[in-house]
């Protein structure tokens, strides 16, 4: 049986970032990453928006809008310095009824509260400057948002992280976990049998959808610590007109009470553009896009680009969120936390990494690296 220092569990881009991190940050440690499929990145991380977010949306004071500040800033100049591809497109959000310009104004605040300084109302004659197929009244501009080739990143983390030595055992599905006396011992469904069971004084559990049942796994009770997921499904389709529509990313102003941010326009950084994603629960992880769902996405999309016809829409692809549930009244935060109170020191849990969860990765695996 391997010994090592720190497992990560996951070879999402949460996984890789904490991968690169710790293992430049403590060269002389051993470090493994367990990933079930062959590679990395095929889950979540691989199936979002790819929106470089500004931090408009989420709570002052929260993981969500301190990490996503700080990440958007880390990852630009990540992009920048190694040559990722990235956008800085430009994104409104744009209303079309008096109550959702008073939204608006209560996301400007929300937003000069998080720290997002370049934040602008604009008119209509503004709208038309920047995006004359919109029609609305009036909309939020950041010009700060952006998109980025989420595989190029994944990329670059995952490189940096084996070059600084990190071991990754792709094929290695975790299926059981046991506290010992030195540190945790973690039981595998291992194809190439590389790691089938490893002991491991640190265990980072990074698993995205499957995080909630690797807390289980420990012993933590999830549904007494609020760390059970429910599954939000996101759709998308894409625009395969010819005709010019969007120069930015468009987004409509967030319905109270909604899960999601909306049915928005994405440009993506190869140019091409597609709509979504909507939001559903779903009880499994399937990737199949409903193709009954276009009418209602088109919809949608004609309250603010009425020229898009149905015919414009095709089936594109789908994702999943990793949702907490509302506790309290209280939207939830990400979970990042070492369980020492629980019982288990060393073993930390990154839970319900949502959106922002692409924008916070270069600040989440920082935090996740000043626990030790
Ligand atoms: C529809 C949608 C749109 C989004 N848009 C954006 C956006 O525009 N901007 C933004 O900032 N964020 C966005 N996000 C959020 C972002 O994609 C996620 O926060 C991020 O990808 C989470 O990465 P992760 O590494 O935690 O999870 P994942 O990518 O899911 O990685 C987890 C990994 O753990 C592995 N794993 C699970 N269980 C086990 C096990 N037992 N053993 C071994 N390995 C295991 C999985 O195979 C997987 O590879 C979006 C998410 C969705 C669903």
């Amino acid at each position: 049986m391997d010994k090592v220092d720190i497992t990560i569990i996951g070879g999402g881009i949460v996984g890789l970032a904490i991968a690169k991190e710790l293992s430049e940050k403590y060269p002389n440690k051993d470090i493994v990453v367990l990933e079930k499929h062959e590679s990395y990145g095929e889950e979540t991380s691989s199936r979002n928006s790819e929106v470089v977010h500004s931090g408009i949306y989420y709570t002052p004071g929260s993981l969500k809008a301190k990490f996503c500040v700080l990440g958007k800033k880390m990852l630009w100049d990540i992009c920048e310095k190694n040559n990722i591809l990235f956008r800085k497109l430009g994104k409104l959000i744009v209303a079309t009824n008096q109550e959702e310009i008073k939204q608006l104004d209560e996301l400007f605040d929300r937003g000069r509260k998080n720290g997002v300084e370049d934040l602008e109302i604009i008119g209509v004659k503004g709208i038309r400057d920047l995006e004359p197929n919109i029609k609305a009244l009036a909309a939020l501009y950041s010009p700060g948002t952006g998109v980025i080739d989420s595989h190029s990143i994944m990329k670059y983390f995952y490189q940096k992280a084996k070059d600084s030595g990190v071991m990754f055992c792709f094929g290695s599905e975790v299926t059981g976990i046991r506290k010992e006396d030195w540190g945790y011992r973690i039981d595998c469904r291992d194809r190439s049998l590389t790691c089938p069971c490893i002991k491991s004084r640190v265990v980072i559990n990074a698993a995205g959808l499957w995080a909630d049942k690797i807390a289980a796994m420990v012993g933590i009770d999830i549904e007494k610590s609020g760390y059970k997921l429910y599954y939000l499904k996101g759709e998308y389709f894409s625009y395969s007109s010819t005709c010019p529509l969007v120069n930015g990313l468009v987004y409509p102003t967030p319905q109270k009470g909604n899960k999601s941010l909306g049915i928005h326009t994405l440009v993506d950084p190869g140019g091409s553009i597609k709509f979504g994603p909507n939001a559903y629960p779903v009880d499994e992880i399937d990737y199949n896009v409903v193709a009954e769902h276009r009418s209602a996405f088109h919809q949608s999309i004609i309250t603010y680009l009425p020229d898009v016809k149905l015919e414009d829409l095709s089936p594109d692809q789908s994702g999943i969120r990793p949702k907490l549930a509302i506790f309290d009244g209280v939207e939830p935060d990400f979970i990042i936390i070492e369980e020492k109170e629980k019982g288990f020191p060393g073993f930390i849990n990154l839970i319900g990494i949502e959106s922002p969860g692409l924008t916070s990765v270069p600040a989440i695996s920082k935090f996740v690296s000043d626990l030790f």
